[in-house]
């Protein structure tokens, strides 16, 4: 049973909608909250508390004796806006139960246990089909049950904590299997269907075709990734039909391509339609892969002569390597997306200073492969190795991945049998630009100042282009202990062509907690001021400080007026 306790009018109403819901599980009990709660905590197995968490602290306070048989305790403040799971979270099924209660009243469930702080692998979400008891199973993994994986082949899974046995279990697999009790099933995109048609082919006899061939080799329809075929019937409207039907792409291959490939069964008839001797066993089998089903034609009612063809093949796992931005350094420049990507992963690469900064934000179960100063091309190696293990993993850089970062010696690596993704992040310039004022309002470029991986002469050669172009010029990378004259050699550069009190912006920790910026100029930067942790943007020519702010103008108008 669960005890409803309010105080106040608003309190009441919200009481009421789960008492309304619930008639059932719910008893309300009404006078002096003190009492009402002393009493909910001795008769209920739970209690919904609709008021502020500090006095529901002090009210349970005495009450509280032992974790596992403790009710499990949920606060809903004034305004309906929380459900606080507050003592009880996994004993007391607090934590399930704000969530429950969030639903029903559309408040925010607050969990603040370890596990589920670090939040759920919603089952659902994870791009592959599921079936079974979601539910159950996702409970199991937030109480830290036993949940056991069973994967018939490595498709990228986020870091979870699963076991070898166990009560629950995860099964991975594209074969026509009913989820047992206690069990989900995710479907992996694993069954490419080639598919030929003659012009007019309906759509029930091609659906139909694919859906028994499928079916009869014991596999399930949800783990079609895609239905391919020869260029020439892109749009032949029975497939595209069929695809929409089924909700994947046609992917089609041109007819040379298709006639490369050896296949079992080739024939004189589309040889002569479309110029190759296999549509569909060629199709299926033209990224690589394992032929399920050999070619198979459709049947027909009317007995006239079949007008589609198909093949299954199942494809190897595609490993998922995300290459994700972290932002300048405060939590939240780190994009959503950012956030999904490392919540996806199974296995995270990068250098150990920027785990640090985003390790809470992991699943329990993730992988961390850690390293530090230098070894990029180790960790870009490491990454790619992962993800062709069929790993999800996500490599990370701070800023963006791809300035100056991991993005690039990680793509020179992988190869096409893994899906990337790309994340952007608040790269330093535009963290530091959105500091200084509005310095990037016209033409900027990026000039690293590192010559560890750059012959000084091509840095130089760039930042004269960029002095005699009149481009807004940010250094990355400007100044080191052992990398000390390039930066004023630079700056001595852009002196040639901008004036002495042309207005420079140095901005060291952009968004991190010891973060400074100020505004000086050419003449006036003192270049001992600037370390690694610093970038370093000069203005153009039309660059003005205005009430302390640096402002490059857009460039019409301004510089035409008479001044
Ligand atoms: N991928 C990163 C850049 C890596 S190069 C990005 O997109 O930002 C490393 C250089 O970036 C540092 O030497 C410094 O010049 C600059 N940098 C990175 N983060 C910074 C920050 N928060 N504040 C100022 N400069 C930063």
């Amino acid at each position: 049973m669960i005890g409803l306790i309010s105080a106040t009018a608003a309190g009441a109403v919200a009481r009421d909608r789960l008492a309304t819901a619930w008639p059932d599980r719910t008893r309300v009990y009404e006078g002096p909250v003190a009492d009402a709660v002393r009493a909910a905590f001795a008769e209920c197995e739970q209690l919904v508390c609709f008021l502020a968490t500090g006095a529901v602290v002090r009210l349970v306070a005495p009450l509280l004796g032992d974790k596992a048989s403790d009710p499990g305790v949920v606060c809903v403040d004034e305004g309906g806006r929380f459900a606080v799971s507050l003592v009880g979270g996994h004993g007391g099924g607090a934590n399930e139960l704000a969530r429950e209660v969030g639903g029903l009243l559309d408040a925010l469930p607050v969990v603040t246990t370890a596990t589920d702080a670090v939040g759920l692998p919603g089952l659902d979400t994870l791009g592959f089909p599921v079936e079974g008891d979601v539910a159950a199973v996702s409970r199991a993994l937030l109480d830290d049950e036993p949940v056991a994986l069973r994967a018939e082949s490595p498709w990228p899974l986020p870091g979870l904590r699963v076991t070898a046995e166990g009560a629950y279990s995860i099964r991975l697999t594209d074969r026509l299997v009913e989820p047992a009790e206690r069990e989900v099933v995710l479907r992996p995109p694993s069954l490419v269907v080639g598919v030929g048609a003659s012009k007019g082919a309906p759509v029930d006899e091609v659906l139909g075709l694919v859906e028994a061939a499928v079916r009869d080799a014991g596999l399930s329809a949800r783990s079609i990734a895609e239905l391919a075929t020869v260029d020439a019937k892109a749009s032949e409207p029975g497939i595209v039909e069929a695809a929409e039907r089924l909700g994947v792409p046609v992917v089609t291959h041109s007819a040379e391509e298709l006639a490369a490939v050896e296949v079992p069964n080739p024939s004189g008839a589309p040889l002569a339609a479309v110029g190759t001797p296999s549509v569909a066993e060629a199709a299926a089998l033209v990224g690589g892969g394992e032929l399920l089903v050999p070619k198979r034609k459709s049947q027909r009612a009317d007995g006239l002569p079949a007008m589609a063809t198909c093949a299954v093949v199942r494809r190897p796992a595609r490993g998922r390597l995300a290459v994700v931005g972290l932002g300048p350094g405060a939590r939240d420049l780190l994009t959503p997306r950012a956030k999904a990507e490392l919540r996806r992963a199974s296995v995270l690469v990068g250098l150990d200073q920027y785990v640090d900064q985003i390790r809470d934000l992991l699943r329990p179960g993730t992988r961390i492969l850690e390293s530090g100063l230098g070894a990029e091309e180790e960790r870009a190696r490491t990454a790619v190795a992962e993800a062709r293990k069929g790993q999800a993993v996500a490599l990370i850089g701070s800023g963006d991945a791809g300035v100056y970062a991991m993005a690039s010696p990680a793509l020179a690596e992988a190869s096409d049998d893994i899906d990337v993704i790309g994340v952007p992040g608040v790269t330093a310039a535009l963290a530091a630009a959105a500091i200084l004022g509005a310095p990037l309002g016209h033409d900027h470029v990026s000039i690293s100042l590192s010559d560890l991986h750059t012959p000084w002469e091509v840095i130089e050669r760039r930042v004269r282009a960029a002095a005699e172009a009149d481009i807004v010029v940010t250094f990355y990378n400007p100044r080191s202990r052992g990398r000390d004259w390039q930066l004023p050699k630079a700056l001595a550069i852009l002196a040639e062509h901008r004036t002495p009190a042309t207005p420079v912006g140095v901005v060291r920790n952009a968004s991190r907690p010891d973060e400074s910026g100020r505004l000086t100029t050419l003449a006036a930067l003192d270049p001992a001021t600037v370390d690694m942790m610093t970038v370093v943007t000069v203005g153009n020519t039309a660059t003005r400080d205005i009430a302390g702010r640096m402002v490059t103008p857009r460039g019409y108008r301004w510089q035409e007026e008479p001044r």
